[in-house]
């Protein structure tokens, strides 16, 4: 049994302007599962939904967001959750911080200026669990932040004191405090320079590596893929066009749209020049019919224009969206 099944999710936005209704397809079709204990990535470039995604999947669904078909179940420590009929006090009160943890985008913002480290590390325990015994509770904080390399000082600085780096391993210490069965980590080497962004992709490891939780990273670059993933998962305009090993994907992509990524990839001593994808993604309030990336895929064929490419198993766990692949891998 997976760890999360989410079985042929749709989730629209729906907005309204001018007496006009628009329905936004940000997440369309799309089926995948969550292992326990795996690292899974989740790649594609800006407006192929992978944000949404995450809103769906750590149940931050507010309007003009809604589920329109399709399920999401996780299998968490205390019992199986439905995110569909979950309610709101439950979310609150087992899942959210406790089973699913988030590290934002930009999450050295999420820090309350004007509050040290440690008052934040109170708000969020003192919320979900509560403080009985503050001695307790202090030798709890010290010991986690000492396991992720935080100097102890860190939880009496206030966010300014720290750098850039510093500020998302305590985004991440906050997220790890509960042990939560699934960490959503969204972009959050953005904004660091490679030397940071080695060391707090090498934390997020370790944190996995011995808490045994899943990881869902979500970011569009592909190099952080292929330093962490264990999985990885394209999306293009609202839809998975690839799964795979993330040794699969970087070294036999299959579908067009992943070729084009990974071939876009800088290779150290390489001067050719990398050829560009030609166009923009799809406007998703009006997405083209048949195989969405169909305008840019420089293979398409007459039937990509209209037929929807179903996704086919191509052995080993590896899944791809493409009419070429019919009877397997070219
Ligand atoms: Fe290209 Fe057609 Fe495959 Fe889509 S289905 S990726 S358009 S060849």
């Amino acid at each position: 049994m997976p760890f999360l099944q989410v079985n042929n999710l749709k989730a629209y936005y729906r907005t309204e302007m001018y007496g006009i209704s628009r329905m936004v397809r940000a997440i369309d079709d799309v089926s995948m599962t969550l292992e326990p204990n795996e690292i899974y990535g989740v790649a594609g470039e800006s407006s192929c939904g992978k944000t949404t995604l995450i809103k769906v999947l750590s149940g931050t669904i507010k309007p003009p967001l809604k589920v329109y078909e399709g399920s999401v179940n996780y299998r968490f420590k205390y019992g199986s959750v439905d995110m569909a009929s979950v309610s709101n006090e439950e979310l609150q009160k087992n899942v959210r911080w406790k089973e699913i943890s988030y590290v934002m985008q930009g999450s050295m913002s999420v820090l309350n200026p004007v509050r040290k480290v440690i008052k934040t590390f109170e708000d969020i325990i003192g919320t979900h669990e509560g403080i009985k015994n503050r001695k307790e509770f202090l030798e709890r904080i010290q010991e986690h932040v000492k396991k992720l390399g935080l100097p102890p000082d860190v939880l009496n600085s206030y966010p300014h004191e720290l750098s850039g780096g510093m500020k998302q391993r305590v985004a991440i210490a906050l997220a790890t405090v509960f042990q939560p069965s699934l960490i959503i980590a969204d972009e959050p080497t953005t904004a660091l320079d490679v030397v940071v962004q080695r060391g707090v992709l090498q934390l997020l490891k370790e944190i996995q590596a011995e808490s045994k939780n899943t990881v869902l990273l979500v970011t569009h670059d592909m190099a952080v893929h292929a330093n962490v993933a264990d999985r990885v998962g394209i999306m293009y305009a609202g839809r998975l066009v690839e799964e795979a090993q993330a040794e699969i994907i970087f070294q036999k992509p299959e579908h067009p749209y992943t070729r084009h990524l990974i071939s876009s990839l800088p290779v150290i001593g390489d001067k050719s020049g990398k050829s560009s994808l030609e166009g923009t993604p799809p406007n998703l309030a009006n997405p083209p019919e048949g195989c969405r990336f169909h305008p840019r895929c420089p293979v398409a064929r007459e039937s990509c224009k209209t037929e929807v490419p179903p996704m086919r198993d191509l052995g080993a766990g590896h899944r791809a969206a493409c009419h070429l692949l019919q009877g397997g891998a070219r």
